[in-house]
């Protein structure tokens, strides 16, 4: 029955362990009960779920080259993606879950403790408030968010939580280009356009990975 979790990923040149195929396999089984009665995704079927989220979660990073031991967030997580994918792709990821709505932290607590994947941690909260404590203040490797809100709205969460030279990962459809407000409000943040990368899942659903590396400590008070 994995197989096609195998082979969907081979297209896209992952090659995943029998572990590892083996806790995809549990993500699948878990969202799709827990969606019969908790909302958590409008995708259901096994192929559109393997594709959609597991693959689409995992494939950036092929595309980007994360140091190990990164130390990672995920605003607005939701059933866990893109960071429980990563996080079965690279163990060595050490990734905080952060969402608004407290149904989906409940489901993840009860769904990593199944896979065996360790969070640091995970809030129920809000990013723009979360980004405000002093414990998360220059934090994060990485922040990724994937489908979440405007891209300038997230740089504004993400910029005083990232440290010098992290990254804020913008996870979009294809169609969604970046506009000339979002690059004057990454300046302003110490924000600077690392890369767009636009490219297809196997089944041809197109994508765009924006990247944005923090250049400095200092955070505006205001932007
Ligand atoms: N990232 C997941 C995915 O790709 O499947 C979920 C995407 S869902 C469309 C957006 C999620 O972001 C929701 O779970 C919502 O509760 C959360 N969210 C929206 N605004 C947020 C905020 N300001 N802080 C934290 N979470 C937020």
């Amino acid at each position: 029955m994995s197989k096609d979790i195998k082979e969907k990923f081979a297209l896209a040149d992952i090659s995943l362990t029998d572990v590892q195929i083996e806790k995809m396999e549990t993500m699948i089984g878990f969202l799709t009960e827990y969606n019969k009665n908790v909302n958590l995704t409008a995708i259901t079927d096994r192929e559109g779920i393997i594709e959609k989220h597991l693959l689409d979660s995992a494939l950036p990073l092929k595309l980007y080259s994360l140091k190990e031991n990164a130390v990672c967030l995920d605003i607005g997580t939701g059933a866990g993606f893109p960071a429980i994918p990563m996080m079965i792709c690279r163990p060595d990821l050490k990734f905080v879950l952060l969402d608004a709505r407290r149904k989906r932290t409940d489901y993840l607590k009860l769904l990593l403790p199944e896979l065996g994947v360790c969070a640091q941690e995970i809030i129920h909260g809000r990013a723009e408030e979360v980004g405000r404590s002093a414990k998360y203040k220059g934090r994060f490797d990485m922040i990724t968010a994937r489908a979440v809100s405007d891209i300038a709205t997230l740089l504004r969460y993400a910029a005083p939580m990232l440290k010098k030279g992290g990254v804020f990962m913008a996870m979009r459809g294809a169609k969604d280009e970046l506009d000339g407000e979002v690059k004057k409000t990454a300046e302003r943040l110490s924000l600077s356009l690392d890369r767009e990368i636009v490219y297809n899942l196997p089944g041809g659903d197109g994508r765009r990975l924006i990247l944005f590396v923090k250049t400095s400590y200092s955070n505006p008070k205001k932007v």
